[in-house]
């Protein structure tokens, strides 16, 4: 009994410490819209970067031919080929490959990593045999890059810095296209990379593709960051001639957004602490699926060093960083059955902790609501800051509002999913949210590089 109240205690003060009350959330939603305005009018007037993306028009349907994309951003890599046929036929054909990266080279130098996907990358093309179209006409690819670049052009940008788990120093000030064209060149590839993007510009051109409503994508998968489409005229820091469409997607960089209103405990504290980032990326620490599991454990291990709850406990597996994942975690808030088997294996096959009451299980299922509910309703507090800034979901708005979101997190976690979008009604009101939906564009990110590389071909 003793062993029981200690522990809940731990959930308790969790359950306080990740509190996200309405009023809360406002305050966080205000502080990102009023960080997105500081950051768009100067370089380096905020936390969050708001970089400009050079993509000045969205995708409008009428984009043809055969064209490749290759998405970098997470722990595995996708090349794709897209035939694209006009406004009435739209995507064709849709081919595509994963590659999972090995670990060291995200963390080895660049030259490799850069090798390595190109020869992926040759294979990929190699495999699809000899295309007439391409007798006298270059492969064109986009180029997703889901990580802060300092864009100096539609097909060119340096590399800021390294988020999640990717650490290769020589890399950062880079231009990552040039690495990337100069390692194809290695391996006898013939393609020239007609766009830099970030995959939450993928995901905002991909949604409008197929809906001219979607003024914003999202990515919730290993990292968080979001894009949008600003009025040219609302970013004081751009230079030279305003676009002719007035218009200019911003990539955020939200993932770095940080502000006093955050729900932080000594989990989260920690855990940056000993990240390969400490001190930055802290909104997408508290939200994205490479931390959820993470946070988790740590917690977790708490209840284990002041309680005995989970009884006479080897805790080498629950002291190993990243060992507990957030599709462990989802399995586990997901268990339907009457004694919380799936619990009691992830539990098992996870961590060693093989003997828990039900009491105990039932615990573990609360602290993976915890943690989840606080990121959905953090993430929508972020998607609503957007909207504010923008104008939109506000009463009187009589625009519908699409938010396309890509990532494994919203895309295979339900109760994240609902809970982020109760959120967003909870926050924007009855009323408004009529005018405002979210919507998954699954791998918006590859797509939406496809489609941004054939608005850029060398050949229109
Ligand atoms: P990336 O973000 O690396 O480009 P994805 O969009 O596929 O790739 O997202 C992968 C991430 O999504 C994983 O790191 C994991 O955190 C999360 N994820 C994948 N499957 C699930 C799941 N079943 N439940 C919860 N989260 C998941
Ligand atoms: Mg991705």
């Amino acid at each position: 009994a003793a062993a029981v109240a200690a522990a809940e205690q731990v959930v308790a003060a969790l359950r306080e410490e990740c509190a996200t009350p309405a009023a809360r959330l406002d305050g966080v939603a205000a502080a990102m819209a009023g960080e997105m305005a500081a950051g768009l009018a100067e370089e380096g007037g905020s936390k969050i970067k708001m970089i400009v993306s050079y993509v000045d028009n969205l995708p409008n349907g009428t984009e043809e031919g055969l064209f490749y994309a290759l998405d970098l951003g997470g722990t595995n890599f996708r090349v794709l080929r897209v035939q694209l046929a006009g406004k009435e036929r739209r995507v064709v054909k849709r081919e595509s490959r994963e590659v999972s990266i090995p670990p060291h080279l995200m963390s080895g130098n660049s030259s490799e990593l850069f090798g390595f996907i190109a020869s992926a990358l040759a294979k990929f093309v190699a495999d699809e045999g000899h295309n007439a179209v391409f007798n006298d006409r270059q492969r064109e690819l986009g180029f997703t890059f889901s990580f802060p670049v300092r864009q100096t052009s539609i097909a060119s940008g340096t590399l800021i810095k390294w988020t999640k788990a990717f650490s290769i120093d020589d890399a950062v000030g880079e231009d990552v296209v040039a690495e990337l064209q100069m390692a194809m060149e290695k391996q006898g590839l013939d393609m020239r990379v007609s766009a830099l993007i970030n995959d939450t510009v993928g995901t905002l051109a991909a949604g409008s593709y197929y809906d001219e409503d979607v003024v914003v994508g999202v990515i919730l998968g290993t990292g968080s960051n979001a894009a949008y489409l600003e009025k040219a005229n609302a970013i004081p820091k751009l230079e030279g001639e305003l676009p002719k469409s007035g218009n200019m997607v911003i990539n955020t960089e939200w993932g770095n957004f940080s502000s006093s209103c955050l729900p932080i405990t000594e989990y989260d504290e920690a855990l940056d602490k000993e990240s390969l980032n400490p001190g930055e990326q802290i909104f997408e620490k508290l939200i994205s699926g490479m931390y959820l599991g993470e946070i988790v454990r740590r917690v977790l291990l708490k209840i284990s060093l002041q309680s005995s709850i989970f009884g006479n406990l080897d805790q080498t597996k629950l002291k190993t960083r990243f060992i507990l994942r957030t599709p462990d975690i989802s399995a586990m808030h997901h268990d339907g059955t009457p004694d919380l088997r799936i619990v009691a294996e992830k539990l098992a096959d996870n961590l060693k902790i093989t003997d828990t009451s039900l009491e105990t299980r039932k615990m573990v299922v609360e602290i993976c609501d915890i943690v989840t509910r606080r990121s959905a309703r953090l993430a929508a507090a972020g998607i609503v800051g957007i909207l504010r800034k923008i104008g939109r979901g506000v009463p009187g708005d009589k625009r519908k509002s699409v938010i396309a979101i890509d990532g494994g997190l919203y895309e295979h976690y339900t109760e994240f999913r609902q809970c982020l979008e109760t959120t967003l009604t909870e926050l924007l009101g009855e009323e408004a949210s009529k005018s405002v939906a979210v919507k998954l564009a699954n791998d918006g990110s590859g797509l939406g590089a496809a489609l941004i590389a054939a608005a850029h071909s060398q050949y229109l």
